[in-house]
Formats: structure tokens, C-alpha cells, sequence
């Protein structure tokens, strides 16, 4: 708490207090608060008005039984979530997470970084989140439908494309999105596209939705390295997860000249010198839905290292693209004495507060979550601009609309943080110029 400005050490207090047991909740405040000692002393109003206060309490916490069938015919009970953070930019707007490590607490801190993140992207999205404790692996087909359907039949009545607008998450893809939106247009009979994000192409998603969240991360990860001075080409690359978002990191990075030497999920990691190959590993993954050690035993020269740590693998880039707190300090620090020189985020708070510190501390480049992996939910705005115009844009529109967006985020960034002579520095840039976007619109709204 050292780190936050005695200005605002009180309404941290209050988070404590108010929330207590939710550490990522508290996690995720404390980084934000921690960016907005300048920004209060120079715009003391944000204290006088409470907007701090405000931004700390979600608009709307939505909590509820999903009870569903199994094949074997048992009942099952899993627990629901959509916390609805904030509307003052748009209607809510933020992705669904599957999995057993799900809690309230987890849901309130992916909210409150959703609000500055989607205030970054400058689109009118409005910041939630939501999901379950449901444990997708293993799991049919048929038990994922019903699962989706029991999950759906209950937060149909809080969703609408005005109000609020789920997508996917850990957990949550092209599969899940179908069956909740079947459910959606069943129970309601409306074919009302924009009340979901992550749809299949045929069916009213976009173009590049799939791909926007890995390639997003590394155009900024490009950006932060030109401005460096230097290019991604050559560069050796470590992506951690083998998920969504990482896959997509990994295609982009090895169209942009790098080479992705490990990836990895919850049972270990991957090395593979000749860089990952990506057909490989997406058959594997979005196909078969298998674990990472097939692809060893299915490469040539590539070893599976079980457990262990993928940070150890030493590369110019990281990309932490699986999940928080997966980077903590040690592994920063083996990090940077491996010759690390940008990490860009992908996961939401994938780095650990010590390891921010470390890597900050070593000057090397550091694009937070919040900004880096912005294209996501950016790019599910623009599937919900389509869907309102009953329109559909080429995948390269839309991939050059993303890199647009992702260029113009890293801008924002940068300009904030030298505004404040603190060049370089992408955490304070990201959370000052988002907080900025959403405390001037709030309170432009009234006391709400
Ligand atoms: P996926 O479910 O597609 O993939 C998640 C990957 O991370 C898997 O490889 C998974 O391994 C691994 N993983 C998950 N939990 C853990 C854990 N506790 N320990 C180790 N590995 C783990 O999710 P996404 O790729 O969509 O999401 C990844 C991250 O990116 C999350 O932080 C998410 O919030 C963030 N994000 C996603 C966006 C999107 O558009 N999808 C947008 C913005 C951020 P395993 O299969 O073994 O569990």
C-alpha cells in the first residue's frame, strides 16, 4: 500500500474492508490507485467529486445457481457471475470465464480493469465481466451445451445490446458463444446479434474477432520495440499459455519475422528451437483439445518440460498470455538476467506487482494488460458497429482497423506518461490516460 498516494490510502482502506478475501480485486486496485498520485494532485477535483470511490464499488453485482445434467445423468451445481462495473462509456462490456478457479472476487478485478481498458480502445464500451466456476475440461460437447444453456437461461434477463455484452474468456470460445447465444435467441425470440461478441462468422461475428487479442498484443509489443529503436524480426520469443490469445500471439509474432521458442499450459511447457509450429499446435489445441506434451511427442527436436517454469526459457520478448499472477518476481528476475528486453501482456495481470517492479526497476519495457491486450475488446466493438449496421467487413478492413486501434492505444500511453515526465513508463500511461477518459465522462453525467 506504500505505493498509493496518502490521498487515496483512505478508499483503499474501504476496498479492503468492503471486499474482504478478494485478493485480485484488491491487486488489480492497488495497481491502478498506485498510477494516480500525479494525476489527483494535478486534477484535484477527481478526490472532491468521489469518482475514486465511485469507480471502486460496481454499478451492479449479479450472482446465481447454475444447476445442469451431466451424461451420466447426475445433477450438478455451478455458481454464475456478470458483475456490470460501469456503464458511463457504453453499454457493459467485457468477456465470460469458465473455470474452477472462478470466484466473485476474480470477476470484480477483471471488471475493473475491463473499465480502462475498454476507456483506452476510445470506443463507446462500457467495462464488465462474468463466468462461472464450471471446469470445461473433460467435459462432452453435449455437457458444455447444457451447461451454456442452464448458465444463459438465468443471464438472458440482464443482457441486451444496449445494456450488456458478453464475450469470451479462459474457458470461453467460438463453442460456448454458440450455445449461449442459441439459448439467448430462444428464450427471447430476437435475433439480436450485438448482445454477444466472439460469434461465428456465419452467424453474424467478425471478421478477425478470433485473432484480435494475440495479434493486438503484438502490434503493440511491435510499437513499444520501434519505439525502442528496433524490430520484432529475429527477435526470440517466449508465449506463455496455448490458449486464444496465445495462439494468435504466436501467429502473428512469426508473421512479423520472430521466433516463438516455448508455449505452454497448465501442465507444463514446450521448447522447440525451430520456433513453434503453429499448424501443429493449433490441431492439437483447437481440434483435438488436447495438452501441450502432444505436441513434443508429435515435433521433431521439440522437448516438454512438465511443471517447471516456461520463464526460464531465455528471449529478447515475453508475452505472458495465459492467466494472473503466472510471472512473479523470481521469474522476472531469471527474466531479465536471460537477456529480457520488452514484456507486453496479454493475460489480464499475468505479472505479479513484484515482477512489474523488477522488470521496471531493470528499465526494461513493460505494456500492461490493460492496454496490450486492449485489440480483443476492441475488436468486439467492432463486431457489434457490423451487427448494428447489418453489415460485414474483410478480414483485412477489420485486421487493419485492429492494428489502428492497438497503434493509436500505444499513443495514448506514451503521450500521458511524457505529459507527466515519465517516458517509457506504459503502466502510468495506460492507467492515467484511462482513468482520465472515464472519471471526465462520469462526471459529465452527474452523480451516478
Ligand atoms: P483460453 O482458455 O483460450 O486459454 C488459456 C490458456 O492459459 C490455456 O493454455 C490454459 O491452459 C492456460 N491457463 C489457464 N489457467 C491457467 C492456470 N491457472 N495456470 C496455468 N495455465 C493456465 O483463454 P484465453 O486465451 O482467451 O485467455 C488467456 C488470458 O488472456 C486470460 O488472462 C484472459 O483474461 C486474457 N484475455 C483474453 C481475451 C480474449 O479475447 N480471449 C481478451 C483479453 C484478455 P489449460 O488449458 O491447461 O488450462
Amino acid at each position: 500500500m506504500t505505493s498509493i498516494d496518502p490521498a487515496l490510502q483512505h478508499a483503499y482502506k474501504e476496498v479492503l474492508r468492503r471486499n474482504p478475501g478478494e485478493s485480485e480485486f484488491h491487486q488489480a486496485v492497488e495497481e491502478v490507485l498506485g498510477s494516480l498520485g500525479p494525476v489527483i494532485q494535478r486534477h484535484p477535483h477527481y478526490l472532491a467529486e468521489r469518482v475514486i470511490e465511485r469507480l471502486c464499488e460496481p454499478e451492479r453485482q449479479i450472482i446465481f445457481r447454475v444447476p445442469w445434467t451431466d451424461d451420466h445423468g447426475q445433477v450438478q451445481i455451478n455458481r454464475g457471475f456478470r458483475v456490470e462495473y460501469s456503464s458511463v462509456l457504453g453499454p457493459y462490456k467485457g468477456g465470460l470465464r469458465f473455470h474452477p478457479s472462478v470466484l466473485l472476487g476474480t470477476v470484480k478485478f477483471l471488471g475493473f480493469e475491463q473499465i480502462f481498458k475498454n476507456a483506452l480502445t476510445g470506443m463507446p464500451i462500457g467495462g464488465g465481466k462474468g463466468g462461472s466456476d464450471f471446469d470445461p475440461k473433460g467435459r462432452s460437447d453435449t455437457e458444455i451445451m447444457r451447461f451454456c444453456q442452464s448458465f444463459m437461461t438465468e443471464l438472458y434477463r440482464h443482457l441486451g445490446e444496449y445494456t450488456d455484452v458478453p464475450a469470451g474468456d479462459i474457458g470461453v470460445g467460438g463453442r460456448e458463444i454458440g450455445y449461449l447465444f442459441g439459448q439467448y435467441k430462444r428464450i427471447t425470440n430476437r435475433y439480436e446479434a450485438g448482445v454477444l461478441t466472439g460469434k461465428g462468422i456465419a452467424w453474424g461475428g467478425s471478421q478477425a474477432r478470433t485473432e484480435a487479442t494475440g495479434y493486438g498484443t503484438v502490434y503493440f509489443a511491435d510499437q513499444m520495440v520501434q519505439h525502442a529503436g528496433s524490430s520484432l524480426d529475429g527477435l526470440d520469443v517466449v508465449v506463455s499459455g496455448s490458449g486464444n490469445v496465445a495462439i494468435y500471439a504466436i501467429e502473428k509474432v512469426t508473421e512479423l519475422g520472430g521466433r516463438v521458442l516455448a508455449c505452454s499450459d497448465s501442465s507444463g511447457y514446450v521448447v522447440d528451437e525451430k520456433g513453434i509450429d503453429l499448424e501443429l499446435l493449433k490441431d492439437i489445441k483447437e481440434e483435438r483439445r488436447e495438452r501441450i506434451k502432444v505436441y513434443a511427442d508429435e515435433r521433431d527436436g521439440a522437448t516438454f518440460v512438465e511443471g517447471g517454469r516456461i520463464w526460464d526459457v531465455s528471449a529478447q520478448i515475453a508475452l505472458p498470455c495465459a492467466t494472473q499472477n503466472e510471472l512473479d518476481e523470481d521469474a522476472a528476475t531469471a527474466m531479465v538476467k536471460g537477456g529480457v528486453k520488452v514484456v507486453a501482456e496479454g493475460a489480464n495481470m499475468p505479472c505479479t506487482p513484484g515482477a512489474v517492479k523488477v522488470f521496471q526497476d531493470a528499465e526494461i519495457l513493460f505494456g500492461p494488460g490493460k492496454a496490450a491486450n486492449a485489440g480483443g475488446v476492441a475488436t468486439s466493438a467492432l463486431e457489434m458497429q457490423q451487427n448494428a449496421s447489418r453489415d460485414s467487413w474483410s478480414f483485412e478492413y477489420t485486421d487493419a482497423r485492429l492494428e489502428e486501434i492497438m497503434r493509436g492505444i500505444h499513443e495514448s500511453c506514451r503521450k500521458m506518461s511524457e505529459d507527466y515526465d515519465r517516458p517509457g513508463d506504459y503502466v502510468f500511461g495506460a492507467n492515467a490516460a484511462g482513468f482520465v477518459r472515464v472519471a471526465d465522462s462520469m462526471l459529465a453525467l452527474g452523480v451516478i
